[in-house]
């Protein structure tokens, strides 16, 4: 069930102590697998989220290579038995109504794991907190952390506003650490703090989102399927995620000015891209919209810096590129294991440099560059994927392992060598207030 708000929970009222080896700052996928990873090992953890847990978050449909990091977390006997959609494919719709044919995961890989999920947040996120709670992490909601401590310009700890369940604040208090793990996703709390902090300048994105009940699927393999539906004139695309319950997340995304134009409300932009939509319109026939519309915008950010001494970024809180291949859950989870391996090696050695928390950041930047790349070509107007793989049928697979999240993988960017250095234009960053939820 989709719900935005949710009620206090238990995870409120966890006593914590005076010092932890690792405090991780936030209780989304990377802080939570950080958190699980380095628990099970033995260190402790204390996880601080600001929000409710569940919470609701945008971000549903998981990509195959996430197997890899469920698999290691201990966490895939409980998603198979869970009611979560299995997804098998991807399918691309251009121009508001061609339909390509859908990149089946398991042609190209027959192993299980290319087999993934399309899961509601809130549940998905929650299973990694409790996992890491069984490892022995402690993790504390409502705790919003607003500061970091430093001695000798080494990170030792934060400052930490925390309420109860009822939602009052009891105090702010100042817990010590090793490290500090930052995991606070789109907040980038520490390399907005930092300035280290950069938008991407060819990826001003907006979106807009709802839920719809009742949306025609696809039979049988293809249920689960994500579909990307470019609209006419390539303005916009929408995701088309089918969830539990016979809901399907619909989320609509641009350039900011496009989305968030002055005088016009996320729903009037939404509907106006649903007309430029058939293959959408057809598939909303006979269905009715079952939440609010959600915006966010201007998402897609790195951070030119991954560690210093005492702390390190994972996550979102690292970087974001953009929501198109779903590419997010998936680098949260990779991250995290690259992180919670480097901090593991970083306690042991008592070495707690930057130079040793960020060890892992070429090998990581490397694989991100894939996806970054193949986003840049969706967004380049005269670029099309069916041309280029009639030219080149040899890249089909590199493209594939891209679009599975195998963007580690050695070879898969000699793709790119042959793509050219392809760029979408620079979006100005003109931007009106968006109105509405
Ligand atoms: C429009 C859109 C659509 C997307 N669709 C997809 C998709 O279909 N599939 C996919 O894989 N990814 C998708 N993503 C990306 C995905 O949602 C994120 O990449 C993913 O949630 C990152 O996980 P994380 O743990 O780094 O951060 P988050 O999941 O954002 O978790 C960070 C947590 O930190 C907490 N926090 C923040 N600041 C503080 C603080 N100061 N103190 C304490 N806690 C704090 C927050 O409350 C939050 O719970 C999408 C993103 C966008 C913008």
């Amino acid at each position: 069930m989709i719900q935005s708000e949710y009620p206090p929970s238990e995870y409120s009222e966890q006593s914590i102590a005076e010092r932890y080896d690792v405090i991780v700052i936030g209780g989304g996928p990377a802080g939570a697998t950080v958190g699980a990873l380095l628990a099970d090992q033995g260190h402790s953890v204390l996880i601080l989220e600001r929000g409710t847990i569940p919470r609701f978050h945008v971000g549903e449909s998981l990509i195959p290579e996430t197997y890899w990091p469920l698999k290691r977390l201990g966490l895939l006997e409980q998603l198979k038995a869970s009611a979560f959609p299995k997804k098998f494919s991807v399918q691309f719709v251009s121009d508001g109504w061609k339909e390509s044919a859908p990149f089946y995961f398991d042609e190209h890989d027959p192993h299980e794991s290319s087999q993934t999920w399309q899961v509601e947040r809130a549940d998905f996120d929650k299973m990694l907190l409790d996992n890491a709670i069984a490892k022995g992490a402690k993790l504390r909601s409502r705790s919003h952390v607003l500061d970091v401590l430093t001695e000798n310009e080494q990170v030792v700890g934060v400052k930490v506003k925390l309420a109860n369940s009822s939602g009052q604040q009891t105090d702010v208090r100042e817990i010590r650490s090793r490290v500090v793990c930052d995991a606070s996703g789109g907040s980038a709390f520490l390399s907005t703090r930092m300035k280290l902090k950069q938008s991407d300048p060819l990826l001003r994105k907006g979106t807009i989102w709802t839920y719809f009940r009742g949306a025609q699927r696809d039979a049988g393999k293809d249920e689960g399927a994500t579909l990307i539906m470019q609209t006419e004139g390539k303005r916009s695309w929408f995701w088309y995620i089918p969830l539990r319950d016979d809901i399907v997340s619909i989320g609509c995304t641009g350039d900011m000015p496009y989305m968030f134009p002055k005088g016009s409300t996320p729903e009037e932009t939404y509907h106006r891209e649903l007309e430029r939509c058939p293959a959408l319109q057809k598939r909303l026939a006979n269905a009715t919209r079952c939440m609010d519309f959600f915006t966010t915008k201007d998402y897609s950010y790195r951070s030119k810096q991954a560690a210093g001494d005492g702390w390190v970024l994972v996550g979102d809180a690292y970087g974001f590129i953009d929501p198109v291949y779903s590419s997010g859950v998936l680098l949260a989870l990779k991250g995290g294991e690259f992180v919670a391996d480097a901090v593991h090696e970083a306690l042991e050695a008592n070495d707690l440099s930057s130079a040793m928390l960020g060890a892992w950041k070429a090998t990581y930047d490397a694989g991100v560059e894939n996806f970054r790349r193949l986003v840049y070509a969706f967004y380049t107007p005269d670029f099309h994927f069916g041309e280029f793989l009639r030219v080149h049928p040899e890249y089909k697979s590199n493209l594939v392992d891209v679009l599975t999240g195998a963007v580690f993988k050695p070879g898969v960017s000699e793709m790119f060598d042959v793509m050219g250095d392809i760029r979408p234009e620079t979006v100005e960053p003109s931007l009106p207030e968006a109105t509405g939820s």
